[in-house]
């Protein structure tokens, strides 16, 4: 069997083009342009790739969007004043902390200076708790588990019922992707390092989700024939066919997986893609929201 490609591509350019729509009607009905600030610590040079990826898609969608960047060596007050100075900016709608930040920053503190109603990423406690409690609604859902969701949902995948697997656990990841999933009632496993038995474990997915970051680790003979298979996982691995000498790899080893699942997604052009689309219809859901509160207090 030959599984079927999910586009990330094609399904992220849907979701930019309605941004795109959404940008245009929000300033002709109120004046205001959405606003993002992106925030870089460090010279990390994936970070710094990915920032930039996100100013480009702010000013190709018509979006605001300033990015900072402060030295690796900047102070916890440094990063904190920031986000504060930002959170009470009303030219911004959503503050993005590029992860991660360097080991002497305490994250939590960081992520919690962002107000949560410009919290575009996700990553507020509040947002995440609001995600794990039934009838609750987070103001935002963080953009790759998003992501992961409607590439599935696109390619007409069944949830309720379905087993699904989610290999990881991360905050960003692993741990919202499944709350998503349970939301559309799958039946979730969560695996990471401890897990026993992962191949059998992920033998029983009909949807299994990889988020490890180790360059593919998953291979085909782990996967149920059929399965839906989303890869997020971005590795560099040499490559010296490739000019750069590197070439960008998941946490499937796509082409034995790809012999086995039913659809599968590509890296790059899979979940890569989705996440910046929704960072996208997160700011603009911000800007409109401000515009609400604002009609209220006046
Ligand atoms: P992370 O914070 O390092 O978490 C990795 C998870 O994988 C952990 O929960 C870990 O388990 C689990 N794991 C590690 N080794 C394992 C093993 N041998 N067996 C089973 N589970 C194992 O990574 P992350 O931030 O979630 O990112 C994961 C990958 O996604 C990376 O490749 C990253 O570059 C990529 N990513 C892509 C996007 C995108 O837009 N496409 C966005 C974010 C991340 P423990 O908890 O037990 O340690």
């Amino acid at each position: 069997m030959t599984a079927q490609l999910i586009d990330g591509k094609a399904i992220a350019e849907k979701v930019r083009r309605q941004v795109a729509e959404g940008v245009v009607q929000l300033r002709m009905a109120t004046g205001i342009q959405p606003g993002l600030a992106t925030l870089l610590v460090g010279d990390n040079t994936a970070s710094a790739t990915y920032v930039r990826a996100k100013q480009k898609a702010c000013e190709e969608l018509g979006m605001h969007s300033v990015g900072h960047h402060l030295p690796a060596d900047a102070t916890q007050d440094q990063v904190e004043e920031l986000v504060r100075s930002l959170g009470s900016n009303p030219a911004i709608h959503g503050i993005l902390v590029q992860l991660p930040l360097p080991g002497h920053i305490n994250e939590e503190a960081v992520l919690n200076a962002v107000p949560i109603e410009k919290d575009v990423d996700g990553f507020h406690p509040v947002n995440i708790g609001r995600l794990a409690m039934k009838n609750r609604k987070p103001l935002f859902v963080p953009c790759t588990p998003a992501g992961c969701m409607m590439l599935l949902e696109e390619s007409g995948i069944p949830f309720k019922g379905a087993n699904a697997v989610v290999v990881g656990r991360s905050n960003i990841v692993g741990m919202p992707v499944a709350l998503l999933l349970v939301q559309r009632d799958a039946t979730v496993t969560i695996a990471h390092s401890r897990t026993r038995d992962l191949a059998d474990v992920c033998r029983r997915a009909d949807i299994l989700i990889v988020a490890t970051g180790k360059a593919q680790f998953i291979t085909g003979d782990m996967i149920k024939p059929g399965a839906a298979v989303i890869d997020v996982g971005i590795n560099s691995v040499p490559d010296p066919s490739k000019k750069s000498g590197a070439r960008l790899v998941g946490d499937v080893d796509f082409e034995s997986a790809k012999e086995v699942a039913g659809w599968i997604t590509p890296v790059p052009g899979g979940v890569g893609p989705m996440t910046i689309a929704m960072l996208m219809k997160n700011t603009l859901a911000a800007a409109k929201a401000s515009t609400d509160r604002k009609r209220i207090s006046e």
